[in-house]
């Protein structure tokens, strides 16, 4: 009979890693990733697929790895997905292919996602070639953005022939993949380079340091350059403050800023000069992934990290893994707690913050219990910095240079779902249309509107 636990999975120790950038995880090896695989029953009609946004055909590449077939595995997975080594790491499998396993109703699911990792990693040790043959047709196509929807739909219309562009505003590809997620989470030159350049290897131009709507705009990329369609994956870069007093203070910032000094630009390593400030004493506002990202960023430069949210642990949007990681390296949780004010000492540098305590009310329209002040419970919490991490939107600049480009009240990109927008020829996808999402549902937005964009381009040019 199946075991009712996972394996377990190989993990730096908390009290080393939190002064270190190193992976969290160490992943299976051979053995491990072997013993998890035995314990899928290969269900004939598998749950755990119908949880996935990009449909892996989960129990087929579990049944290679149980023969120790890792090749074969990794090419079921490559049917589907294109940042396997990504996704494996950071996809809410426990919301998705793990929390739809049979075998969570009595006991712990298959680990999918650590299962997905290891063949991941197998196939890049094993410099694995997955691109198959490719016949072009000629047809120019330009995405905007190289995050997971850009590189996804990219990916797959360079496999159906296409001359695929891709348009990047920063100086390096990946999105938020580059940007956001650290280091200690997502290795960037080991993982995400790999496997941005394996979707270069399939004949994708990256253009980086292009700024659409300042450097070109979307009419000129179809009346100028040729271009006969364009994919939108912009993103939602665009960081939420919350209007309250001090706000401006230096030693606030936001945790996209934040993330993308130490990440992108590589602040945390001693042979980068990229100027960073940390606190003695932080605090993140806020409870998602992005959070849980700033707060042990700043741990691990030394900073007394706090986690400042509204609402309980129980509401706390972030990953489950993402938050009992941080709770092991020592990240204070201050729940029900939330700032009123920012205090600025005559330099114009944060001094404290006055915080008050919550209650949960009734539910709200998304189904969460409202929090809710309880009266005279002010506090002042001692911290030197503060970074915001409220959530973010899409960064206008797209939408206001391109003329007839619908967009909602939340500044996202109306388009329907196949992911055409209100201009013919003109997809998107990921975070620019949903709001700020996740990794894979980006990855889904880019393959639907490849799909679509393949049967627009045929019926029109071929
Ligand atoms: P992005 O990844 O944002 O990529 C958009 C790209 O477009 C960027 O590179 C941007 O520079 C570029 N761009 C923007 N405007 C222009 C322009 N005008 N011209 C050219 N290029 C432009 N999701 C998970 O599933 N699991 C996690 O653990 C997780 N952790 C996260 C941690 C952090 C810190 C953050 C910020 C997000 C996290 N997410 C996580 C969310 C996830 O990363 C995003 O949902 C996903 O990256 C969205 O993909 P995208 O392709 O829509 O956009
Ligand atoms: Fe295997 Fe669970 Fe999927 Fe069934 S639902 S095929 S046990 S991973």
């Amino acid at each position: 009979m199946a075991s009712k636990v996972k394996v377990p999975v190989r993990e730096q120790d908390p009290k080393v890693r939190a002064t270190n950038f190193e992976e969290v995880c160490y992943g299976y090896n051979e053995e491990e990733a072997i013993e998890e695989a035995k314990r899928c029953l290969n269900c004939k009609n598998p749950r755990c697929v119908q949880g996935c946004p990009v449909s892996i055909n989960i129990p087929d590449f579990i049944s290679e790895v149980k023969e120790g077939n890792f090749e074969a595995a990794a090419k079921v997975i490559a049917k589907s997905s294109s940042l396997p080594a990504v996704c494996g790491r950071v996809c809410p499998q426990e919301s998705q292919c793990e929390g739809n396993c049979v075998l969570g109703i009595k006991g712990e699911p298959v680990s999918i996602g650590k299962l997905e990792r290891f063949v991941a990693d197998w196939s890049r040790k094993h410099n694995i070639d997955l691109s198959g043959d490719i016949k072009k047709n000629g047809i120019k196509v330009a995405i905007i953005g190289s995050g997971p929807s850009g590189l996804a739909c990219a990916g797959d219309l360079a496999k159906l022939g296409y001359e695929v562009t891709v348009f990047e505003a920063f100086h390096k590809a990946g999105g938020v993949l580059t940007y956001g997620i650290p280091e200690f989470r997502l290795p960037k030159s080991e993982v995400v380079d790999y496997e941005v350049n394996s979707i270069k290897n399939l004949g994708v131009k990256i253009e980086t340091n292009v700024v659409v709507g300042r450097t070109v705009t979307i009419q000129e990329m179809f009346e100028e350059e040729g271009f006969k369609a364009v994919f939108i994956g912009s993103g939602a870069g665009l960081p939420s403050f919350m209007g309250i007093p001090g706000e401006n203070a230096n030693g606030v910032l936001s945790a996209n800023e934040f993330l993308t000094r130490v990440n992108l630009m590589k602040a945390y390593r001693d042979d980068y000069d990229t100027p960073i400030r940390v606190g003695k004493k932080v605090a993140v506002i806020g409870g998602g992934n992005v959070a849980m990202d700033a707060a042990r960023t700043a741990l691990r430069l030394g900073a007394e990290s706090h986690i400042v949210y509204r609402r309980s642990e129980e509401e706390l949007p972030a990953r489950v893994e993402e938050v009992h990681h941080a709770k092991e390296e020592g990240i204070q949780f201050d729940l029900l707690t939330n700032p009123k004010e920012i205090h600025v000492d005559e330099n114009g540098d944060v001094c404290g913050m006055t915080c008050v305590k919550m209650e949960l009310g009734e539910a709200d329209a998304s189904g969460r219990r409202r929090p809710v002040e309880i009266a005279g419970s002010e506090f002042n919490l001692d911290v030197d910095m503060v970074i915001m991490s409220l959530g973010t939107k899409p960064n206008p600049l797209i939408a206001s240079t391109t003329e007839g480009l619908d967009i909602n009240n939340r500044r996202c990109i109306v388009a329907d779902e196949d992911g055409l927008t209100s201009l013919e020829g003109v997809y998107a996808g990921g975070d620019t249309v949903t709001g700020a999402a996740t990794v894979i549902s980006a990855m889904g937005a880019g393959r639907t509107a490849a799909a679509a964009m393949d049967k627009y381009l045929r019926e029109k040019y071929l």
